[in-house]
């Protein structure tokens, strides 16, 4: 991987070729970096007043992905007029697009009572707790003592393996946290691969750059989309020496969000 900041001047001349870019960038740990609980993870004001800069450009089509669920999401960053993509892409609502999962919708209430169920049997651990959203649940623990995550592990697998909807679910882990989510076929990059068809004009691809930013092993899917894609740009952000299918690296949220001025003043 080659770090963008020190690549700028080849990407600088892709962004200025381009005539539309898709900008889709994942929340926690990208442009805000990791905390102990996720309600804390605020934005930036310097990062949200260049998103929103960013956006009021025609040129710039710019998208918020997460884990997180949709009305979350859209809580923490507080930007209107952009495209907002909850849990991992289940759930998708922006400038003349409304997208949920018709599979995972379908399943929702079955994850409320394996959600009750995970509650109960995780309180056995210190630091350990669920949180439903809606169309997913995650399983934190990032508070717990080091050394319990094959616990957590365990107990999610058992609960969730005893029920009778344990086949049409799927476990996912990412940072200190494990997801229970609906076993579909669909994912970042997926959500990535709607928008870019969703927002090529009558299907000429080559006028659209789809630039994606995540830190996480979900962002992988998203980053093969760019991949496979005939251009494009991929960042992980994090540490260099990381396994990844991206192009570019950024060292922390801190630098992604230098990139978003120097995207700004390129303009
Ligand atoms: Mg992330």
């Amino acid at each position: 991987m080659e770090h963008l900041l020190s690549s700028w001047p080849e990407v600088a001349e892709e962004l200025r070729d381009a005539r539309h870019v898709l900008l889709l960038i994942d929340y926690d740990g990208t442009l805000t970096p990791i905390v102990e609980r996720p309600e804390l993870a605020e934005l930036s004001e310097t990062a949200k007043r260049l998103l929103e800069e960013l956006a009021h450009q025609s040129r710039f089509i710019v998208g918020i992905i997460s884990g997180r669920a949709l009305a979350d999401l859209k809580d923490k960053v507080g930007i209107s007029g952009i495209i907002y993509a909850g849990n991992h892409g289940l759930e998708i609502e922006g400038p003349g697009i409304c997208f949920t999962n018709p599979v995972a919708e379908e399943l929702s209430p079955v994850l409320q009572a394996m959600s009750d169920e995970l509650s109960q049997a995780v309180s056995t651990i210190k630091g350990v707790f669920v949180e439903n959203k809606g169309l997913t649940l995650s399983v934190h623990y990032r508070l717990a003592e080091e050394g319990r995550a094959e616990d957590v592990e365990r107990i999610v697998r058992q609960v969730i393996g005893s029920t009778e909807a344990a086949e049409r679910v799927k476990i996912t882990y990412g940072k200190k946290v494990y997801e229970v989510r609906p076993d579909v076929v669909w994912d970042k990059g997926k959500a990535l691969e709607l928008l870019i068809t969703r927002y090529s004009k009558e299907g000429r691809r080559s006028e659209l750059l789809p630039v994606y930013f995540g830190d996480d092993l979900t962002d992988e899917d998203g980053f093969r989309v760019i991949k496979d894609y005939r251009s494009g740009i991929s960042v992980f952000v994090g540490d260099e020496s990381q396994q990844s299918s991206a192009r570019y690296f950024l060292k922390s949220p801190a630098e992604v969000t230098t990139f978003l001025e120097m995207l700004l003043e390129q303009d």
